[in-house]
């Protein structure tokens, strides 16, 4: 079995290798689909966790497509629902008059992604859509966050591997899944 050291800290298997693969294949088709063929997309990774998704996606898209990366950090707590995010890495292209599609690893409260569509809007870009690989709805505060295509809902735990890490580890696992109880404390 790939992997066996990290897969020894893993509970459960939420999403197999193959049922990811399957569903990247289906977001890329759509895609594709729902934008003129000779649109130039702008994907943006969301830094670190979107790594994995992003290159799989890309390779499922039939566009012509770039890539460009950010790096942000939420802040503000559960307490404080309008935290703000800061930027760590910006952008390196201009965005304006293009077609952007911003690929997040997962939407929890939305803040993240509400933040970076508000910014990115400011450029005056041809389009902003977002995609994420995983959304967990019962934690979603910013109800009005449009995301445009997303792979899989899931329960409200937290969840690691294929980009998504606890304390920078597991992002190399393939599938997704839930670490052991005894790993958080
Ligand atoms: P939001 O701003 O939507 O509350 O949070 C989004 C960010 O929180 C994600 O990009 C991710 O970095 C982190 N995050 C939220 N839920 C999880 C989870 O279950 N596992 C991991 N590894 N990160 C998470």
């Amino acid at each position: 079995m790939k992997l066996k050291v990290l897969n020894e800290d893993i509970a459960e298997v939420i999403i197999t290798e193959e049922e990811l693969q399957q569903r990247i294949r289906e977001l890329g088709e759509q895609i594709s689909q729902d934008y003129d063929e000779d649109t130039e997309l702008i994907l943006i990774c969301i830094l670190r966790g979107a790594v994995m998704f992003m290159a799989d996606l890309a390779r499922n898209i039939n566009l012509p497509v770039t890539f460009d990366f950010m790096d942000v950090s939420s802040y503000g707590s559960g307490t404080e629902s309008s935290g703000t995010v800061r930027i760590i890495k910006d952008l390196e292209d201009d965005i304006g008059g293009r077609h952007v599609l911003i690929v997040e690893d997962i939407i929890d409260t939305g803040l993240t992604l509400k933040h970076v569509i508000k910014l990115l809007e400011t450029r005056d870009p041809a389009s902003v859509r977002a995609v994420t690989l995983l959304d967990k709805p019962e934690r979603r505060e910013m109800k009005h966050v449009e995301v445009a295509y997303n792979g899989f809902e899931i329960p409200d735990k937290f969840v690691v591997g294929y980009g998504l890490d606890f304390a920078e580890k597991y992002r190399n696992l393939p599938y997704i899944g839930v670490l052991k109880e005894e790993l958080y404390n």
